[in-house]
């Protein structure tokens, strides 16, 4: 039976009332996913809810200073407690993802528990039918900033203190490319000067993401760079690809891969950058594009992916050098649109 997602104002009067609350997001969580998810947290803490946050995976360590990030379950390892949690949850906070097979192992329990499933996403085609209220707003730069309008939208925006800031700041910081994304709206800048005026400090925010790496992770990117980038100038297209190899030779951990896709972008004409990586389970794929290459599109009909207009992902059971021939192929079906520079 489909059903039609209610808005999400339909739970503001119910904010107040004690409640067991499981707060989750996609699986290899980014700084929006974590950050979104600490900051509803942290904002429904006072209200006396029994809260857990889970993640379907593991996370970069780069989140790790976010305030309340070491609360956080990774479904991997503690799986029996995050079910129960989940089956007991009277609310679901589902954030940042758009479908459930995004968070991973943790679909089918979260599909099979009672308590309200609630959206708040800003992908492309969401999975409506799955959730009981939500919003769902592509137009959104950042998860981040869709909790902070519901906090202002439900009338607690008094309430908003420095972790919720921090967690929020984090998230819409590095979804929008320390706003420089066309999705930076002027209201994702008075939102900022809303937070900076409640006392953020973003310089330590910006620190704490960007400053914390490890030398191995700097000369793992150079070498990158040096030796597994190929560029199609016919194609305006560039392609990062990394063994499993490069990943153990320099002891490459989650998350010290994020970013590395935008590189390319920097070269003069380049509109459509991707990057695959030997996970050794999949090789991951990450896709971004500048103007109207819509890698939402190609990520769906190449490598089982999806994600937004500019951004997105996918994965593949293929061996590495298979993935490079078919991302080839790929780009020559889509000769017209990359081959043409226009920005
Ligand atoms: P990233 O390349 O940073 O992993 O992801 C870019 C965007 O694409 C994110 O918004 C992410 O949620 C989405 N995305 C990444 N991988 C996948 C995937 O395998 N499937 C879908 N549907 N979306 C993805
Ligand atoms: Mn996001």
């Amino acid at each position: 039976m489909l059903r039609i997602m209610k808005h999400i104002s339909d739970i503001y009067q119910e904010i107040s009332t004690p409640k067991k609350i499981v707060i989750t997001m996609h699986q290899k969580p980014d700084g929006d996913a974590m950050g979104s998810t600490l900051g509803l947290y942290h904002f429904l803490l006072p209200f006396k809810h029994e809260i857990v946050v889970i993640s379907p995976t593991n996370w970069a360590s780069f989140l790790d200073w976010m305030p309340g990030c070491n609360e956080v379950l990774d479904y991997e390892k503690m799986s029996t407690k995050a079910d129960a949690f989940i089956q007991a949850a009277d609310w679901i906070f589902c954030l940042d993802f758009n479908t459930l097979s995004r968070t991973k192992n943790m679909e089918s329990c979260l599909l099979n528990a009672p308590g309200k499933r609630i959206l708040i996403d800003h992908h492309q085609q969401p999975q409506k039918d799955a959730f009981y209220c939500g919003i769902s707003d592509t137009s959104k730069s950042s998860t981040a900033e869709m909790v902070y309008d519901f906090i202002n939208a439900a009338g607690y925006n008094q309430n908003i203190d420095s972790n919720i800031s921090q967690c929020l700041y984090a998230g819409v910081m590095t979804d929008t490319g320390s706003f420089r994304f066309p999705s930076t709206s002027a209201s994702v800048h008075e939102m900022v000067s809303d937070l900076l005026k409640k006392g953020l400090q973003q310089s330590v925010v910006h620190e704490n993401l960007f400053d914390n790496f490890t030398e191995n992770r700097l000369r793992f990117i150079g070498n990158t760079l040096l030796n597994r980038m190929e560029v199609f100038y016919e194609y305006n297209t560039a392609l990062i690809a990394i063994t499993q190899q490069d990943l153990i030779k320099y002891d490459i951990k989650t998350g010290d891969t994020e970013g590395l896709v935008n590189y390319p972008l920097s070269i003069e004409g380049i509109k459509l950058a991707a990057i695959v990586i030997d996970r050794g389970e999949e090789r991951k794929c990450s896709f971004r594009s500048k103007g109207n290459v819509d890698v939402n599109t190609f990520a769906r009909k190449y490598f089982n992916g999806g994600g937004h207009f500019n951004a997105a992902g996918g994965f593949s059971k293929d061996p590495l050098e298979k993935v490079i021939s078919d991302f080839k192929i790929a780009i020559s079906e889509n000769k017209d649109i990359l081959s043409t520079y226009k920005f």
